[in-house]
Parts: structure tokens; C-alpha cells; sequence
């Protein structure tokens, strides 16, 4: 039994010597891909249950390695929160999201929202502000048709954020709640803050139909929000019963794979806005 232990404690340090090694690689490869802005985004569909038309999108950020191929936001945003490299990334999606919203706009389909997601240390970033107001006004978009999806984190820094907020809110930017309820929610900051969307977060979603509390705690999520003039979107919408069940409690945006995938530029363009003309 002694011995096993030892093998398998040999297995395990040279596992975690790989990972560290990994790691190393990926952050090296990381640093490269700024540079080279080897990110694409890939768009979701937001779309009104009521009427089946689409009315935002999510921008999706995923890095296109030159050896390992696409990889999801999970494989590098940690990374990139641990080493700073957070803020170029995210100031990069900030800008493309812009632009390719005004491209989309100039090539006449009907106007989108688009989100971007902020990183909770990209928002604290003292320049964050000045960035997307230059970025509107460099691409030409209307800060109507952009919204940040913050999370509920960024409410521990509570002076701070409602002077951020307040700032975002008078150029016109809308501001989301992402992963509503996952978090550090004091629920304090909902009467100050200028939020225009609560986003439910899909592992409530996941389990309205067969969990009764979840079924509850995403009722009492949509009437609060309503009750303070806030739109409510559920995210991870998978089934015709979800979507039943959200229709019903009046639900106002969905966005899943009930719908749609995140999909890159050209596949929304054939799925979702050439046969939704002007
Ligand atoms: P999130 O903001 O909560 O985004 C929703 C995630 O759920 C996305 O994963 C989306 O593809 C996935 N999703 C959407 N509908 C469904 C569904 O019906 N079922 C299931 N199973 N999943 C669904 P993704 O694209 O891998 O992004 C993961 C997370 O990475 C995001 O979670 C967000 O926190 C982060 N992220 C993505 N893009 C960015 C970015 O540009 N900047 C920052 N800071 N974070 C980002
Ligand atoms: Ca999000
Ligand atoms: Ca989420
Ligand atoms: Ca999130």
C-alpha cells in the first residue's frame, strides 16, 4: 500500500509539473495572441420569445491558437485575469463589438443591441470609461446599441462602481447583470444602481422544470425586476418547456441553445438577419 502511495504521488507531481508547464506555454502563447489579436467573437442571439425576433447578441470572445484551434473563454480568461493581460483582451472586445456592430448597421439590417461581458478587473481599470466613449465615437455606433454585462462582484466596490455606472448610463450605455443570483449579492445595489437587464443565469434555467425552487427563485427574479423597471434575460434556454415556462412568467429576452449557439460572423448573418430584412 506504501508503495502505491509513492507511485501515485510520483504520478501526480509530474502531472502538476506538466500543467505548470502548460500553463507557462499557454500564458507565452497568450502574450503573442494580444499582439496579433488571434481572438474572433462569436454572437448570440437575444431574442423576444413573444414575437421570435432577435433583438441583441452576446459577444463571445474565443482564441484561435495557432496548434490547438479555437479555444473557449474558459481555457484563457483566468489566465488572463491572473497575468493583466485581462485589459488588452477585453479593451479589444470592446472595440470589435463596436465595429462590427456599426458594420452590420451600415450594411442595413435592423439595429442590434450588442453585450459585451467586462471583466470585474477590467472595471475597475480607471480608463474603462474614457475607452468606450472613444471607441463610440472612433466607430461611429450609438452608445443605445451597446450594453455591458457586469457581474454582481463589481457591487463589493459599491461607491466606486455607482460612479462608473452613473458614467456608462449618461453616455447611453445599458448595463446588465450577468449570472444574477450566483454571486455576492447583497441585493442592496439594485435601487442605486442604474441597471437596465437582470441576466438570469442558465443553472437556474437549467432546472425550472424539474426543480421547484429554482422555478420559484426565477420567479421572484422577474417580478423584482419588473417591479424596479428592469428588462429580465434568461440565458442557457434549452427546451420548448423552459421557454414555455418563461413565456409565461413574462419573461422579456431569451438567449440559448434552444435557439442558437454563439455563431461567428458569417453563419448569424445567414440564420438571423438576412431573413429579417428592413
Ligand atoms: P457567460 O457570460 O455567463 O456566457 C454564457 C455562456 O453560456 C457562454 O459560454 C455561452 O456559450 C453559454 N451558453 C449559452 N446558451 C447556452 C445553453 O443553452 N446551454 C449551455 N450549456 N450553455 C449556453 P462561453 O462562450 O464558453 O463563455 C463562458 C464565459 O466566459 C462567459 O459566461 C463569460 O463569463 C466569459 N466570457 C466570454 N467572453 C468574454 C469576454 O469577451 N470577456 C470576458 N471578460 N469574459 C468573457
Ligand atoms: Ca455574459
Ligand atoms: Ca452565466
Ligand atoms: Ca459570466
Amino acid at each position: 500500500a506504501k508503495n502505491q502511495g509513492k507511485n501515485r504521488y510520483s504520478v501526480y507531481t509530474s502531472d502538476l509539473l506538466e500543467g505548470a508547464k502548460d500553463e507557462y506555454r499557454l500564458e507565452t502563447d497568450l502574450r503573442k495572441a494580444v499582439e496579433q489579436e488571434e481572438f474572433v467573437l462569436h454572437y448570440q442571439p437575444q431574442i423576444n420569445p413573444r414575437t421570435g425576433k432577435i433583438i441583441g447578441v452576446e459577444a463571445l470572445i474565443r482564441w484561435q491558437h495557432p496548434t490547438l484551434g479555437l479555444l473557449p473563454p474558459d481555457k484563457f480568461i483566468k489566465l488572463a485575469e491572473d497575468n493583466g493581460l485581462i485589459n488588452p483582451i477585453g479593451k479589444w472586445v470592446i472595440k470589435e463589438a463596436c465595429a462590427q456592430n456599426k458594420r452590420w448597421q451600415d450594411a442595413g439590417y435592423p439595429p442590434l443591441k450588442v453585450s459585451v461581458n467586462l471583466s470585474t478587473q477590467q472595471f475597475l481599470t480607471s480608463d474603462l470609461v474614457t475607452y468606450m466613449e472613444n471607441t463610440l465615437e472612433k466607430t461611429g455606433l450609438d452608445s443605445q446599441y451597446l450594453v455591458v454585462e457586469i457581474t454582481e462582484y463589481m457591487a463589493m466596490e459599491y461607491e466606486y462602481s455607482l460612479k462608473v455606472l452613473k458614467k456608462l448610463k449618461e453616455i447611453g450605455i445599458g448595463i446588465s447583470i450577468d449570472d444574477f443570483g450566483t454571486g455576492y449579492s447583497s441585493l442592496a445595489y439594485l435601487n442605486n444602481f442604474p441597471i437596465d437587464y437582470i441576466k438570469i443565469d442558465k443553472s437556474f434555467v437549467f432546472e425550472i422544470i424539474n426543480d421547484q425552487p429554482s422555478a420559484y427563485i426565477v420567479k421572484a427574479i422577474i417580478t423584482l425586476a419588473h417591479n424596479l423597471q428592469m428588462q429580465v434575460i434568461a440565458e442557457g434556454v434549452e427546451t420548448e418547456e423552459q421557454l414555455d415556462f418563461l413565456i409565461n412568467q413574462q419573461c422579456d429576452l431569451v438567449q440559448g441553445f434552444h435557439f442558437s449557439k454563439p455563431l461567428p460572423v458569417d453563419e448569424l448573418e445567414r440564420s438571423y438577419l438576412n431573413g429579417n430584412p428592413n
